[in-house]
């Protein structure tokens, strides 16, 4: 049993049993009496008309009592989230995710903050390595990268595939970086995972239940994007597939999900960051190039993710958004650049953050 920072005693696992209105005090004794047997806790809460028993201890050993069956329960539910392995229920503690090889990983997690950067799709190896270096000169630890990209239209620029993997294996070896790269299609699973150091669901396929198992598998830690049309709880059940598949080196991020507003390309649900953090231990980090879809907003979008708690933000860099195959209009290049690198140095030391 943990206890959060709000002082609330967080039950891992909960049951409630109705009693039917007119349930005896023997019906009542005979359920209490039961639950204890198994070494777990009835607390009785009785109302006007009828009487609610909470249940604390084992899950398991209650459905073993066949409570439903019982003289006087009219009703028997199960209080706690759909998801498990990813819940703060089940891992009190918040958990930070290393990713790079041994010697020179990067953390991401409650103690510090990371500021992932690069190019939003690997056109070339020179772009990738320009990228890459105004990456790491803004002060990035981690290199992003498309090579397979998952675009809205068939005849849109697709990325260059496993030479695009080569080409940002390659610019880690120059810069250091370890990299983290989308994987679209579930047979491309080993192979992205033998050049990356992290993979990338994107927002559409969020709910590509076999390519989240397939991740789940791979051995690698996992950034997952919010679905744009998921709720919280769909993004949670998301990466419940993963972890339930073993690997539980999972990272969210909140990149804006649809709304009725269209002066942003998408609408950065910034609350969502607090909202995950009081009820999973994953970490979670914001991505504002994807979220606004504009260059001017990405700024102040990712002082708004480091103030509200994130673990992290990751961006487009460009060193020509203007030739870039894929959404130069939120690329960062020069000024831009530059604010963004004070900002991720200055602001999470401020919140307690190690940069
Ligand atoms: C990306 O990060 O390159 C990307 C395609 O993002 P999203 O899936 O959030 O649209
Ligand atoms: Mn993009």
């Amino acid at each position: 049993m943990g206890v959060s920072t709000t002082g609330t005693v967080l039950y891992p696992r909960t049951m409630v049993v109705v009693m039917a209105p007119g349930a005896t005090e023997e019906e009542i004794a005979h359920v209490t009496r039961r639950v204890e047997e198994t070494g777990g806790q009835a607390f009785v809460s009785r109302g006007v008309t009828r009487t609610i028993i909470g249940l604390v201890g084992d899950l398991e050993s209650f459905h073993g009592l066949n409570l439903r069956s019982m003289a006087g329960v009219q009703d028997v539910y199960r209080i706690s989230d759909p998801y498990k392995l990813v819940s703060l229920q089940h891992h009190p503690e918040r958990s930070t995710v290393h990713v790079g090889p041994a010697g020179r990983q990067v953390p991401i997690g409650p103690e510090t903050f990371t500021f992932i950067a690069g190019p939003c799709a690997v056109e070339s190896a020179q772009q990738t390595l320009e990228a890459a270096e105004m990456a790491k000169a803004a002060g990035a630890t981690l290199l992003r990268g498309g090579a397979f990209k998952p675009r809205t239209s068939p005849y849109a620029f697709q990325g260059l595939g496993l030479k695009g993997l080569e080409i940002l294996s390659d610019v880690r070896e120059v810069t250091g970086l370890p990299i983290v790269t989308e994987v679209v299609d579930a047979r491309d699973v080993p192979v992205v995972a033998e050049h990356a150091d992290m993979l990338q669901i994107g927002t559409r396929n969020a709910g590509n239940f076999g390519l989240l198992q397939a991740v789940g598998e791979c051995g690698k830690p996992v950034l997952l994007k919010r679905g744009m049309t998921s709720t919280i709880e769909e993004w949670l059940m998301a990466a419940e597939y993963v972890a339930q598949r073993g690997n539980l080196d999972v990272v969210l991020c909140e990149r804006g999900i649809r709304t009725f507003e269209p002066s942003t390309r998408n609408t950065l649900d910034i609350s969502a960051v607090p909202v995950v953090q009081a009820t999973s231990h994953l970490p979670i980090i914001v991505d504002p190039s994807h979220a606004g879809g504009r260059r001017d907003l990405v700024v102040p979008l990712a002082r708004a993710a480091i103030a509200v708690g994130a673990d992290g933000v990751i961006v487009d860099v460009h060193p020509d958004p203007e030739h870039a195959l894929c959404d130069g209009p939120q690329a960062l290049f020069g000024a831009d650049l530059r604010a963004l690198a004070q900002a991720v140095r200055q602001l999470p030391p401020m919140v307690g953050r190690r940069v």
